[in-house]
């Protein structure tokens, strides 16, 4: 299995290779050459399976030769041995044919976690018998971080520094990135915004002196391991309501697109997957793009699903590359034109975009509302990005096609949003609840490429 750019012009890589790297050297993401196929049989076969014999059919042929199976097998068992629930991915029903997938049973209590746990093992395990030591650098809007710190902390072979924005994520997010201990584990929080955050990220991978220095790695949701990983759980609910016989459809709150893109390889890969709708809330640049009205960037307003907080969503750079039908140079181009404030989707590749994707958006009000609402009728208590995801699921789902809404963190995660909406403060999970005694270590830094590298520099020097 190889690995191409979707800009076309930087190396073709290894699993491991794409993996370690992060970000392909002409800028653009990596993805795989074809996309492996699963039979109906092979797809069947998975029900009544444990998640762990499912990611394993999922992921082996993504993976080549990089582990053995024996290896992988064990690499998976571990990643998701620290979860809180016995199937890792457990489905709650809603209303008839609406069920909730409750991604939020990790270690730090978000959906990331299926992916950055995997991750760490699996670099641990490639960089140990490489004898190779690299710098982990993530930006994030909240949980991304505290999932990556999660991850690595405490592993031999990484320095992880993940840089946030500063006074935008939540206590709970904050704490889990700035209470563990281990002195691999750097918390940068920046004068900016996440997509502040993630521009200095871009440009550290871009400036080549630096990133070869440090040995830069990425583990963004740009990074493929983690698309990979997340198509899993596509499959593990598909399944457990009746596909491959029956059509099952998705509802994803959408920011940064690698969970719903992660949605779209399964698909690909023969699971019948009927809607995949993008949940956006009043950030709602997808939305708007996905209805025929471009990509344009406007200003990010903060909201109580910050984790969706975004103008530049890295992965809508894959579905793009689909839809151009895989022309690198037309890729190349748009993200040109993004750098100058946006640009319009050709009608071919719009028409590609809406046969696989539809979308719709929830204010603050609505998602409110709908906390609120699921309480009353289900006695669920969803955190607020998962309720956009359920308002517009709600709009969205018909009769006949079950629907699927992806619960991307538990509600303690925002307990401020959850108890203005329902009065109930919802308390984190014993396992964690001392986090609020837990000291904090973290470094203020300008929103600036060369007061970023100076710190990491001298950060991974002493
Ligand atoms: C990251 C995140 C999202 C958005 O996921 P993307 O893969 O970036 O689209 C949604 N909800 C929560 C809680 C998140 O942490």
């Amino acid at each position: 299995m190889r690995y191409i750019s979707t800009r076309g012009t930087a190396p073709v890589l290894s699993f491991e290779e794409a993996m370690l790297t992060g970000l392909a050297r002409d800028g653009g993401l990596y993805v795989p050459e074809t996309i492996p196929t699963l039979s109906r049989a092979q797809i069947a076969a998975m029900s009544g399976q444990s998640y762990e014999d499912v990611a394993f059919t999922v992921m082996r042929p993504f993976i080549g030769d990089t582990f053995t199976d024996d290896e992988f097998r064990e690499l998976i068992a571990n990643a998701y041995d620290t979860f809180g629930h016995d199937t890792r991915a457990p489905l709650v029903q809603l209303a008839p044919n609406h069920f909730l997938l409750e991604l939020f049973h990790g270690p730090t209590l978000a959906f990331k976690d299926f992916a950055m746990q995997l991750i760490g093992q699996m670099f641990q395990k490639a960089l140990g018998r490489k004898g190779e030591r690299v710098t982990i650098v993530g930006a994030t809007s909240g949980d991304t971080g505290s999932a990556a710190i999660e991850a690595f902390r405490g592993l031999d072979n990484v320095d992880v520094f993940i840089l946030y924005p500063h006074g935008r994520v939540s206590d709970v997010q904050r704490r889990q990135m700035t209470t563990p201990v281990e002195s691999n584990v750097h918390a940068l929080a920046v004068d900016g915004d996440f997509d502040d955050c993630q521009a200095r990220l871009k440009d550290m991978f871009n400036d080549f002196e630096f990133r070869d220095g440090v040995k830069l790695a990425g583990v963004n949701s740009i990074n493929w391991g983690r698309v990979l990983a997340q198509v899993v759980y596509y499959f593990s609910s598909a399944v457990s309501l009746g596909a491959p016989q029956r059509e099952i459809s998705f509802t994803v709150p959408t920011g940064n697109f690698g969970d719903i893109f992660a949605g779209y390889i399964a698909k690909q890969m023969g699971l019948p997957i009927k809607d995949l709708v993008v949940a956006t809330n009043q950030n709602d640049i997808l939305d708007r793009c996905l209805k025929g009205q471009g990509y344009h960037k406007g200003g990010v307003h903060p909201s109580i699903s910050p984790s969706m907080d975004i103008q530049v969503s890295s992965n809508f750079e894959r579905a793009l590359f689909d839809a151009y039908g895989r022309d690198g140079n037309a890729v190349a181009q748009l993200m040109n034109e993004l750098g100058e404030g946006g640009f319009d989707v050709s009608q071919g590749a719009m028409q590609s975009l809406q046969d696989i994707y539809s979308s719709g958006r929830a204010s603050e009000t609505e998602t409110t509302a709908t906390i609120t609402s699921s309480l009353a009728t289900t006695g669920e208590l969803l955190c607020p990005h998962s309720a956009v995801g359920v308002k517009v699921a709600n709009e969205q789902r018909e009769a006949i096609t079950p629907m699927i809404t992806l619960a991307t963190a538990h509600p303690a995660k925002f307990p401020d949003a959850v108890e203005a909406a329902t009065g109930i403060r919802p308390p984190l999970p014993a396992r964690m609840a001392d986090l609020f005694e837990r000291p904090e270590r973290l470094t203020r830094v300008a929103n600036d490429l060369t007061a970023l590298k100076a710190h990491i520099n001298g950060a991974l020097n002493t």
